[in-house]
């Protein structure tokens, strides 16, 4: 008999298995994917860190969540600072006075939010509701039609008038020549990647791996006397009120004989057209000098069954139905849910650690 049933080894899994393992507990592991990390996962090929789910850069405002995350791996100094490529010329992101002067020419910042004062006229004193009206009120019309608009929509798959604003209050707007895509205190990659953070939080509890425990349930639930699930929240109860809403991406990866490939980690393609939002091109995460190099395209499409849910679609209708299963899921005795997927959120890395931390408190008790 376990004290805990932990289903999926992601960050919020392995997180709480590290705790709870911590206290003495007995902690079973399941997960349904050949390997442990979910979305943090990342190999070696060639020498270079192979993240295998996408771009992960830690960042964080959080002293504790820091000091917490450097327990498990030596985190190398890299800032993020994405290039995006419209028709043929290169744009610095986040949006700040370099893109503003490739854009307009401008060179000070008053220039530059007269700029932007001009174009966002037409929303007057509306309050945006929505992406696209958000975006074009932070930055104005010209940089939401040449940096946002294309990449948006492929990425979500949806217009940015039916997408909402938070998404687009991710990113950074600045005034100054400051191209880190983060306010953050604290960033980093962990040298040698990130699955040895995940084998070190799963190092004191059993794993296994390709197991989905929807496929056996029952039995699983009586090996313990909790369980932990984090996996998606519609799965868990059979999409017995529909289906939730989530964006998949398709990986296409290939290793080159060349060196440097594009010049940076990560180039967005914010045109409609490119199928792809972005390469990533590894070896420029950790500063690797190799003779080959290793990128990834990022193909979004909708989530069916069968495919991996990446992303949550955060909008109104979505969110209701969410509410409606977590209103279900706290009827369930001994099972409590977190993460990405069973909590519907668009949770970066740190959120996640501090989340499972935060929840296990109630958990523990
Ligand atoms: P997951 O990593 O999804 O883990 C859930 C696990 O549960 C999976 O391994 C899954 O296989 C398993 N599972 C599900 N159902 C079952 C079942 N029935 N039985 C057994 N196992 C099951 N965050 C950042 O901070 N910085 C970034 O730069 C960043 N970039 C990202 C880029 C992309 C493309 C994506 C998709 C996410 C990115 N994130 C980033 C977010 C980050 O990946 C997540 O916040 C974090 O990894 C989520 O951890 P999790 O444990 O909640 O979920
Ligand atoms: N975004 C955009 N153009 C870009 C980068 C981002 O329009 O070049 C928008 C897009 O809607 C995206 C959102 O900003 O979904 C959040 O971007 P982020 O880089 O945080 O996305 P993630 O890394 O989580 O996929």
């Amino acid at each position: 008999m376990y004290d805990f049933l932990i289903v999926g080894s992601g960050l919020y899994g392995s997180t709480c298995a590290y705790e709870l393992s911590k206290l003495g507990k007995k902690v079973l592991v399941l997960e349904k994917k050949d390997h442990i990390g979910g979305n943090i996962y990342t190999e070696n090929v060639e020498g270079i860190q192979v993240h295998r789910y996408g771009a992960h850069i830690f960042h964080t405002n959080d002293q504790g969540i820091w000091d917490y995350v450097n327990q498990f791996a030596t985190f190398n100094r890299y800032t993020n600072s994405p290039v995006a490529f419209y028709k043929g010329r290169a744009y610095n992101l986040p949006f700040n006075m370099n893109t503003f002067n490739q854009l307009w020419g401008t060179i000070t910042p008053e220039q530059a939010r007269d700029k932007i004062d001009e174009q966002r006229n037409k929303l007057g004193n509306k309050k945006p509701d929505n992406l696209e009206e958000q975006a074009i009120s932070l930055v104005g019309e010209e940089i939401y039609t040449t940096l946002i608009k294309g990449y948006t929509e492929k990425q979500w798959g949806r217009s940015a008038t039916e997408l909402p604003a938070s998404i687009i209050k991710r990113l950074p707007v600045r005034f100054t020549y400051d191209n880190n895509y983060f306010n953050d205190r604290f960033q980093g990659i962990p040298i040698g990647g990130y699955t040895q953070i995940a084998e070190k939080m799963l190092a004191n509890s059993e794993v296994r791996c390709g197991v989905d425990y929807l496929g056996d349930k029952e039995n699983f639930d009586a090996l313990a006397k909790k369980v932990i699930y984090t996996g998606p929240i519609d799965r868990f109860f059979d999409y017995c009120y529909g289906k939730l809403e989530y964006r998949s991406l398709r990986f296409e990866t290939e290793t080159l004989a060349q060196e440097n490939f594009q010049g940076n980690a990560v180039i967005n393609y914010t045109e409609r057209e490119v199928p792809y939002t972005r390469i990533i091109e590894h070896k420029h995460f950790d500063y690797i000098d190799t003779d080959k190099t290793v990128i990834t395209r990022e193909y979004p499409s909708e989530w069916q069954e069968g495919m991996e849910p990446y992303y949550p679609v955060n909008d109104e209708k979505n969110n209701s139905l969410y509410r409606r299963y977590r209103e279900l899921s706290k009827q369930q005795e001994k099972t409590y849910f977190g993460g990405r997927l069973a909590e519907y959120k668009y949770y970066d890395m740190h959120q996640v650690i501090a989340s499972a931390l935060s929840d296990l408190k109630k958990i523990i008790h």
